[in-house]
């Protein structure tokens, strides 16, 4: 399937931000909310200075509130983001070179305990700003992963890591050393699909996984044409 949405799609270049910090700011703003208005708050807070982790660190948290708006959930997200600087500073010198440095799972423990930041969150901050390979797992790979049969989605609390568990055992007989960049490419990839055909509904007609499907529902053993 990543073979068919790579063919497909092509290289998606993932993440789409300038700097590491900016794929950090992101993946907070993206929460319950669209790209088109992540990228209105990411122009406000380029604007005003404060895309940088000194403008984020100056900026009251009132104002940031302001510039963010476009991508909802202000009283949430505007502290959710000074609280991540406050962990670089305190813990990491406000470097996210030395955050970047640090052991994969202690990390990932760490930004979990920060108020805002979930798995897909965390997973996101790990494998796009800070270059770990983990996989990032969401909504569009749940709809995929049922639709086509690939596993029982569990609800609740262990439905993440079931999903992200999926991507890791797919791509676990890959070199160690490229699966950060299979991870990238994966996620973006699922999204591309999520966005252009399996989204609520799914608009499996011309959909790059069509024939995967109807092998799925056939019972056919999926191998490629
Ligand atoms: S074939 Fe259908 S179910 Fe599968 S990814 Fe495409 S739209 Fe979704």
């Amino acid at each position: 399937m990543f073979d068919r949405l790579a063919e497909a799609y092509g290289p998606q270049h993932w993440w789409p931000a300038e700097t590491a910090f900016e794929v950090i700011l992101g993946a907070y703003l993206t929460q319950n909310t669209a790209w088109k208005a992540v990228e209105r708050s990411l122009a406000n807070l380029r604007a005003a200075g404060a895309l940088t982790i000194a403008g984020l660190r100056a900026i009251p948290v009132e104002a940031l509130r302001e510039l963010i708006r476009p991508s909802g959930f202000v009283t949430r997200k505007a502290p959710a983001l000074k609280s991540f600087v406050a962990l670089l500073d305190a813990e990491f010198g406000g470097s996210l070179k030395r955050m970047a440095a640090a052991p994969t799972d202690a990390l990932r423990h760490r930004l979990l305990a920060l108020p805002g930041v979930g798995h897909e969150t965390a997973d996101a901050i790990l494998l796009y700003a800070l270059g770990h390979p983990v996989p990032v797992a969401d909504e569009y790979l749940r709809r995929i992963a049922e639709r086509h049969r690939l596993m029982e989605v569990p609800t609740g609390r262990a439905r993440y890591e079931s999903l992200a568990g999926l991507t890791r055992r797919a791509f676990a007989a890959d070199p160690a050393s490229g699966q950060a960049r299979l991870f990238n490419e994966f996620h973006a990839l699922t999204v591309a699909v999520g966005k252009a055909h399996c989204g609520r509904i799914a608009r499996c007609e011309g959909c790059p996984l069509a024939y995967d499907l109807e092998h799925a529902a056939t019972g056919a053993k999926r191998t490629r044409r």
